[in-house]
């Protein structure tokens, strides 16, 4: 019997709850001449240690053979540890970016603040204006603070342990994991979502996210192995990144197949399931674009303000606005006659999207406004601005065009 026509008979089989048969699979498995990692149950909680030992041990040798190449990593298998600064910066840019947008963004950040001890000296605006398009303004923030907090408090070294990485500002469990996992080796479960995905198909788990993620995550935790855990966990991440894809898994070039339930279930592609989203809520607000002329050059500038440190785009500069945000306009502002434009920006924040209409007034001289800096019009684009901004400055270079 093919292992194609056991899948094929297994999908025909009764069915118990939202697995196949395990017993009935094994069987016909075993007659097929596989060998199984572990007993098929109606639910397989635990692979037993020795087949853990070599499901690692596959994956281990399939990423020595096709890690990718990251600028934060250490070459597997040359006995390196990855710096634990990289490995930090790398992961909170992750968290809301590609790999591909991150690449780039990393090296230009590294390029600026080349250790912790330069980015603990470095101005919060500095740092925010160039985490510009990075999205998630608090990570920033938090990423300067935790800088100084190891400059002062640790001379400039990384705690090596969960624990102490988890104490720093903005490092969360997951973080400190990764940090832990992959710059001092330690043997801590990292899960992101390609790790989910990896193992919610791995173990067949049919419950949906978020609720499966505690599931997911003491599962992940039964095979974290002692041995080379850091080259381990970024193993994960990349079999999920390259093979263990969301749509059209590339399960015939996998080295953990034959552990695989989702694969001999034929289920990959429909794992992990997700619960319904509920639609995100529209909301609306106004932007105020005010122009007028530098005193001394008479070039055409643009008013922005600072943003409070706290809230949605925290501490960004932006053209100051109102109805969308708990934030309130200067009452300098709110007096000036402003006209309607046709520019509109539309974005999207995790929670809500949002609907901007921008309207515009001119003066002849600059006026000061707390937090407000007037920048000028051609230099928009390059002062470090958030992506909605960005759009509300292109939207009125194209109104202004017309
Ligand atoms: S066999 Fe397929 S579904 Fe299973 S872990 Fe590998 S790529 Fe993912």
């Amino acid at each position: 019997m093919s292992f194609r026509s056991v899948s094929a008979s297994v999908r025909a089989w009764p069915r118990r709850g939202s697995h196949a048969d395990g017993a009935s699979l094994a069987l016909a498995l075993e007659e097929a001449g596989f060998s199984l990692f572990f007993a098929m149950d109606h639910r397989v909680s635990k692979i037993p240690k020795t087949a853990t030992a070599e499901l690692a041990g596959d994956l281990l040798r399939w990423y020595d053979a096709h890690a990718r190449d990251l600028p934060w990593r250490a070459p597997p298998g040359a006995g390196e540890r990855a710096d634990p600064y990289r490995v930090w910066l790398s992961e909170v840019m992750l968290q809301q970016t590609t790999v591909s947008t991150v690449k780039a963004r990393f090296e230009r950040f590294l390029a600026l603040w080349p250790s912790v001890a330069d980015l603990a000296v470095a101005s919060l605006e500095d740092v925010l204006k160039e985490w510009a398009g990075l999205g998630y303004y608090a990570r920033a923030r938090n990423l300067h603070a935790a800088a100084r907090v190891l400059a002062t408090a640790h001379g400039g070294v990384f705690p090596d342990t969960v624990d102490g990485l988890a104490a720093l500002p903005g490092v969360g469990p997951y973080t400190a994991a990764a940090i832990a996992a992959i710059a001092f080796d330690r043997p801590e479960t990292v899960v992101d979502g390609n790790v989910e995905r990896v193992v919610a198909r791995l173990f067949a788990v049919t419950t949906s996210l978020p609720q499966a993620k505690g599931e997911l995550r003491r599962l992940a935790a039964t095979l974290t192995p002692t041995q080379r855990p850091g080259d381990y966990a970024q193993a994960v991440m990349d079999l999920g990144a390259t093979v263990c894809t969301p749509r059209a898994p590339k399960c015939l070039l996998c080295p953990i197949r034959r552990a695989c339930q989702a694969y001999v279930m034929n289920i990959a592609e429909t794992l992990p399931r997700k619960a319904e989203k509920a639609a995100k809520p529209v909301r609306a607000g106004v932007a105020y674009w005010l122009e007028s002329a530098d005193a001394t050059t008479g070039a055409a500038v643009v008013l922005l303000v600072r943003r409070p440190a706290q809230g949605l785009l925290g501490g960004m500069l932006a053209l100051p606005s109102v109805g969308w945000d708990d934030g309130a306009l200067p009452a300098k502002i709110s007096q000036l006659k402003w006209r309607a434009t046709d520019a509109v920006v539309r974005h999207t924040f995790t929670h809500f999207h949002l609907e901007l209409k921008i309207v515009a007034a001119s003066l002849k001289t600059p006026i000061t406004v707390k937090d407000g800096h007037w920048i000028a019009k051609t230099d928009l684009l390059d002062a470090g601005l958030p992506t909605l901004m960005k759009k509300a400055v292109r939207e009125m270079g194209e109104f202004m065009a017309e």
